[in-house]
């Protein structure tokens, strides 16, 4: 089988630096030999590929686009590109990436103390540490602000009450950044700053049950994080940050990654498609050759290209510091969405196939679901969108 070689319609690698090209085929050949032949099994099993960890450490993936601390230190262009390739294999294992670089390596790197960095990220970098990023509440999800997790200031530690859910990594973590209103003394939770926490792994009064029953990212551990009365030292606040700013700074970064990783969900669909309508046939010709497959084709041929456009114009503005978060809002929701209609416009090329996990198209179908809903909803960016757009926010 020929190896394969990406979509390009409009030579936007001509537009990439040599170094994210070589970024962009190390993960890709990595893909193709390392997550490929191994992810559908995972996926049934609903299991997250373990063992792939350091090798993603070793390629430097783990906060590539941070510097110094043993990150990589690579341009945005580079790490979306990585996320792109990376998605192509499956959004569970983007997903690892995105939350152990962007969710919990970026705050450490931009919130903590010069301690907390030299501490967690050198082994963030190899994966010999994993993080999970816990905002989401069971009756807090696109309104992160109502939390009611929250930390109290007991001498020489915080004591931690509260849950989180739907978190990636959880079980697997060793350390979760976690968002909770610190409480003034005397005060209640309506007087609470949010502040970001260091939770390790054993932590007294920590528990991370792993969530079950998941049709979507199967191939990816989703958790609830429990805290009853979890006792953390002093030292375990991110100092440099308070409010909603500190998580969505984190979500900003994640964003913008999975702007890049939905297309490469998209671009595998995509190929399946095609592969699949060139060698099938019906009333006695390949169905590649009737119009209304090729209009098809051609219309994941032109989204995936615009979406490429404005995931590589979105990386160059934010490698020159010019990206402010409504583009990054647009681009989240308009290659998400795309990438979803071109799953389910691929599913439905494969016909009753499709269905089966001999293809890998339902399996990104279904992923894409958490997608469109996870790092704000479709219609949260939606309404990111009206607010620039009018000025008037539109969110309660
Ligand atoms: C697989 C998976 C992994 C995840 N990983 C993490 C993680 O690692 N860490 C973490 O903190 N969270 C994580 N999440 C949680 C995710 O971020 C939330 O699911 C998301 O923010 C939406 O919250 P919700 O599910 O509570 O939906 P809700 O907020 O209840 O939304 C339900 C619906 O109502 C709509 N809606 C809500 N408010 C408005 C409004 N004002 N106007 C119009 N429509 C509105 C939404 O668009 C949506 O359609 C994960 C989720 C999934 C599925």
């Amino acid at each position: 089988m020929a190896r394969y070689e990406g979509l390009d319609f409009y030579a936007i690698d001509k537009q990439l630096t040599d170094e994210e090209r070589m970024v962009r085929d190390l993960v890709r050949n990595w893909v193709e030999d390392r997550v490929i032949p191994i992810i559908e099994q995972h996926c049934r099993e609903g299991r997250f590929p373990m063992h792939l960890v350091p090798e993603i450490g070793e390629m430097g993936l783990l906060g590539m686009n941070l510097e110094g601390y043993g990150c990589a230190g690579m341009s945005n262009v580079a790490y979306g590109l990585a996320c792109q390739e990376l998605e192509r294999g499956d959004s569970g294992i983007r997903s690892f990436v995105s939350v152990q670089g962007s969710l919990c390596m970026h705050p450490i790197h931009a919130f903590g103390s010069e301690e907390q960095r030299r501490r967690y990220l050198p082994e963030m970098a190899t994966g010999k540490l994993i993080g999970c990023f816990g905002l989401t509440e069971p009756d807090y999800g696109s309104n992160p602000g109502g939390m009611v997790t929250k930390a109290v200031d007991d001498g020489d530690s915080y004591v931690l009450n509260g849950a989180k859910m739907w978190i990636t990594n959880g079980s697997i973590a060793d350390l979760a950044i976690v968002w909770a209103k610190l409480i003034p003394p005397g005060g209640t939770l309506a007087d609470g700053r949010i502040h970001g926490f260091i939770v390790e792994k054993g932590d007294p009064g920590f528990s991370a049950p792993e969530m079950h029953g998941k049709h979507s990212l199967k191939a990816s551990v989703t958790s609830e994080l429990v805290f009853e009365d979890c006792r953390i030292p002093k030292d375990r606040i991110l100092p440099g940050v308070s409010g909603l700013k500190g998580p969505f700074s984190c979500l900003n970064n994640a964003r913008y990654g999975i702007a890049w990783g939905a297309l490469g969900a998209a671009q595998a669909c995509y190929w399946s498609a095609r592969e699949y309508a060139l060698s099938r046939t019906q009333f006695g010709k390949p169905i590649a050759s009737f119009q209304l497959v090729q209009n098809k084709l051609a219309w994941m041929l032109r989204e995936i290209t615009k979406g490429q456009l404005l995931a590589l114009q979105l990386g160059r503005m934010k490698d020159a510091g010019t990206m402010f978060p409504e583009q990054i809002s647009l681009a989240k929701m308009n290659n998400v969405d795309i990438a979803l209609q071109i799953a389910r416009i691929a599913r439905d090329i494969h016909g009753a196939n499709g269905i089966l996990d001999e293809y890998p198209v339902m399996r990104h179908m279904a992923n894409l679901e958490s997608v469109y809903t996870y790092e704000g909803t479709h219609d949260i960016h939606n309404l990111i969108l009206g607010r620039w757009i009018t000025g008037i926010p539109a969110f309660e």
